[in-house]
């Protein structure tokens, strides 16, 4: 499978994303969470990043590009891969186009994960991240809390609330979502590529989504 998430902060592309790549090997490519590991192991990209993703805005086009154009062209991307957070803007959607022609391969589907307002913010105020970089479990305090002493039940470090995830740091994420990277479902529109899902069950869009791949 080769296929984009698009959705605002909180829609669940990272839960989504998990779930099919358990289906058929594809990889999850998360921008996010290689930003955030670059930011932890103190690299060049990671110093560059920091300042932008802290205050709930973009990183740079140029930046994201070049990440991507090198993850794309790993081995394990040969399989499939489920991007999860990028694209983010109009010309990183160029970018990914000449990128995927030059490496010959053509987009599944793009999926928009169509989520109401007031349930992304409830999901984004409640959510807290397990600090490890090689494990990032999401948590929920009302769904899905972590341990009662507040670590990772998985591998037992510090769950935290991330530093983008304040109020208002949130307020502004979803106004760059809104500015950004909602003119992303016209484009996909018109590159006939386009599959909006409304379900607030993760497990409802997969199903979906793998329909609409069998079907294509
Ligand atoms: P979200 O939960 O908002 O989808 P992510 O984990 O995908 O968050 O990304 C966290 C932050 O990393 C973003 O707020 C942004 O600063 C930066 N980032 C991630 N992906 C991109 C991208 N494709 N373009 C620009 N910035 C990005």
């Amino acid at each position: 499978m080769r296929i984009v998430l698009l959705g605002a902060p909180g829609a669940g592309k990272g839960t989504i994303a998990k779930q099919l790549t358990a289906h058929d090997g594809s990889v999850q490519i998360s921008t996010g969470d290689i930003l955030r590991g670059a930011v932890k192991a103190g690299s060049e990209l990671g110093t560059k990043a920091q300042k932008y993703m802290e205050s709930g805005g973009l990183v740079p086009d140029s930046l994201i590009m070049e990440i991507m154009e090198a993850r794309l062209q790993e081995p394990d991307a040969k399989k499939g891969f489920i991007l999860d957070g990028f694209p983010r803007t109009i010309p990183q959607a160029q970018g990914l186009k000449v990128l995927l022609a030059k490496l010959g391969i053509k987009l599944d589907v793009v999926v928009n994960i169509d989520v109401p307002k007031d349930v992304i913010l409830d999901r984004l105020t409640t959510r807290r991240t397990c600090s490890n970089p090689d494990c990032q479990e999401i948590y929920n305090v009302k769904s899905k809390p972590a341990s009662p002493d507040g670590t990772c039940l998985k591998c037992g470090s510090p769950v935290i609330q991330r530093a983008d995830e304040t109020e208002e740091a949130i307020t502004v994420r979803l106004a760059t979502y809104n500015e950004k990277t909602a003119p992303l479902i016209d484009f996909y529109q018109k590159e006939a590529l386009l599959k909006t899902v409304k379900s607030l069950s993760s497990d409802e869009i997969v199903k979906d989504i793998i329909r609409e791949i069998k079907k294509g």
